[in-house]
């Protein structure tokens, strides 16, 4: 039996993070556990016929100093710093995002409702402890940019309705214009610019999978092709590829759910994952050859009619993630979609309508993508399911890190944050 101080479960960005601070402290004797024979989880990319695509768009949003000096240290020069260009399509309008902070682009029948709401929002008591997302939103915004944008594109996401849902998640996520700024909008567009993306960074060339890559190499203790299957967190002890390996720590970075299941002497823990509710997502990628276009960054889509929530031009955020004269976008649809031909002339009809490719571009390939654990899902389980479970986990010694491990909702950044964070802890 292998004995380790620290084993490292699952070699996306948080564990590689983990393992590359754990090494720097110089805590060496650790391992860490890949399923795959590629690490990088989630922040992978597949590469085809000189296209470049991520599993759906994986751009760096750094807001600490830490975060951004880390990466560009990983990456040197291989970086671009991006200015966002994205937009709602909704109502036949084409709106800048935020919505809430650009009513002018909106049909006057739908703006006059959003200031209508808003005004109504603001004279009302304000209501410190909303009960959920819906409540939160008509709180901050009005019932009509709830009912135009919020209610529909939220339910499309994540899958059920907003009441359904806590706001515990929404602070770095959801832009809060002040309501001045917002009924000014109705105006004129905003000078400012909203949101933690309104600018991003990105691989040059190598897309997402440039950065793993870059911090792998400085990984010496990885081991991939090497899943997971039963863990005794009594008797310290997990079966890797059928070879049992003890330890004294344990960091988990798989989904919270799978992982409470590979649990064999905790039922508690077994029970705590079935009250874990997840959103997954399917991904249809897409490569045209065709020039022309107007690029952007992504497009919210919010309306019925449209079988996605968001298009993303992946060709857009390095000239190198495309040949000459071609372009490739990723599709991303809420929950498990069966891959059909049915479903890929839904989404080309509805691509053709929207402008974002046309009958003269000529379809070089596409491919699908299934991400089961897409988004931990903020229902009123959620907060303290996990807040319990973590605590009973790291009495046993054992640290859950990233966004799957700590099943939230948050960046890249934060797996790298977290990295640095569970390797202190370990010494
Ligand atoms: C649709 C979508 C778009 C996103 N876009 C962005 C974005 O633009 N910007 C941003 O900052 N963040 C984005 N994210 C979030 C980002 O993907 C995550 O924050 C990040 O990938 C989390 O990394 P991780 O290492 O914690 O998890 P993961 O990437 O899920 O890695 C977990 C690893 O565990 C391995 N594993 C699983 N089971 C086992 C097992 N039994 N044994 C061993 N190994 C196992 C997996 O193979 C995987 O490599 C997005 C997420 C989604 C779903």
């Amino acid at each position: 039996m292998i004995h380790v101080h620290t084993l490292i479960l699952g070699g996306g960005l948080t564990g590689l993070s983990t393992a590359y601070h754990l090494q720097k402290i110089g805590r060496t004797d650790y391992l860490l556990a890949e399923r795959e024979s590629v690490c990088g989880g989630l922040c992978k990319s597949v590469y085809k016929d000189g296209f470049t695509f991520d599993y759906a768009g994986h751009l760096l949003h750094l807001h600490t100093p830490y975060g951004k000096k880390l990466v560009r240290m990983l990456l040197k020069a291989n970086l671009l710093r991006q200015e966002r260009r994205a937009w709602i399509y909704t109502n036949n309008a084409r709106v800048p995002f935020p919505f809430q902070a650009n009513l002018f682009a909106l049909p006057p029948d739908v703006r006059q409702a959003c200031v209508d709401g808003l005004v109504k929002a603001a004279k009302a008591p304000p209501n410190t402890a909303p009960k959920n997302f819906k409540e939160w939103c008509i709180n901050a915004f009005g019932k009509g940019v709830y009912h135009a944008f919020m209610r529909p594109y939220n339910t499309k996401l994540w899958g059920r309705a907003p009441e359904e849902m806590t706001a515990d998640w929404c602070g770095p996520f959801v832009p809060l214009p002040a309501p001045d700024e917002i009924i000014k909008s109705a105006h004129k567009p905003p000078r400012k610019k909203f949101g933690y993306n309104n600018y991003f960074y990105y691989p040059q060339t190598g897309g997402c999978q440039a950065l793993v890559n870059a911090l792998a190499k400085r990984v010496t203790n990885l081991r991939l092709n090497s899943p997971v299957s039963h863990i005794s967190l009594r008797k310290k002890t997990a079966v890797i590829n059928g070879e049992t390996v003890s330890f004294d720590y344990l960091v988990n970075t798989l989904a919270l759910p799978a992982f409470l299941k590979l649990v064999t002497d905790e039922p508690a823990l077994t029970r705590a994952a079935e009250k874990l509710t997840v959103q997954p997502v399917t991904v249809y990628n897409l490569a045209v050859r065709g020039a022309g276009k107007q690029p952007f960054s992504w497009i919210y889509c919010p309306d019925d009619k449209d079988p996605f929530f968001r298009v993303g031009m992946q060709s857009s955020f390095s000239p190198n993630n495309a040949p000459e004269s071609c372009r490739a976008y990723y599709v991303e649809l809420s929950g498990k979609i069966p891959q059909m031909p049915a479903a890929e002339k839904r989404i080309w009809n509805a691509l053709l309508q929207k402008g974002i490719i046309d009958t003269n571009d000529e379809k070089l390939f596409s491919f699908w993508q299934f991400l089961p654990f897409a988004y931990a899902v903020y229902d009123k389980n959620r907060a303290k399911t996990v807040q319990q479970t973590l605590a009973r986990l790291e009495k046993r010694g054992c640290f859950c890190a990233g966004r799957y491990g700590k099943w939230e909702y948050s960046f890249m950044e934060t797996s790298l944050l977290q990295g640095l964070e569970t390797a202190k802890k370990l010494v």
